[in-house]
């Protein structure tokens, strides 16, 4: 189970932000690509077996699933590959390219902001 490894180096990631501007993260967007071979649901179960009982509990995991997009090559039309099919609904040509669907991003992380001290 590879979710394991790939939801604790978010959670370094989301630590290491944290720690930088010194507040506490409440929430992690995620961006997963339908080609990425990544079971959203195996994440989300690690991401909260790993933050259980830590100073991250309760931490929310937003996961965007993107689904798989082409770009025609011939007139630019983007599109979402469906059943495999990969001709494109605009001119009908089969030459295009992958542009999305292989993303593991960190979306961005939500920080609980301190009040500036005003002592
Ligand atoms: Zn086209």
């Amino acid at each position: 189970m590879h979710e394991l490894g790939i939801a604790q180096s978010v959670l370094d990631a989301v630590q290491a932000e944290a720690a930088t501007r010194n507040s506490k993260p409440v929430k992690v967007g995620l961006r997963i690509g339908e080609l990425s071979a990544i079971d959203p649901d195996a994440l989300r179960f690690s991401f909260e077996a790993l933050t259980a009982e830590t100073d991250l509990q309760g931490l929310t995991l937003d996961i965007e699933f993107c689904r798989r997009r082409h770009r025609c090559l011939d007139c630019a039309t983007e599109f979402e590959v469906k059943d495999f099919i990969f001709d494109c609904p605009q001119c009908g040509t089969n030459r295009n390219e992958c542009i999305s669907g292989e993303e593991l991003q960190l979306a961005y992380v939500e920080l609980e902001e301190y009040e500036p001290s005003t002592a």
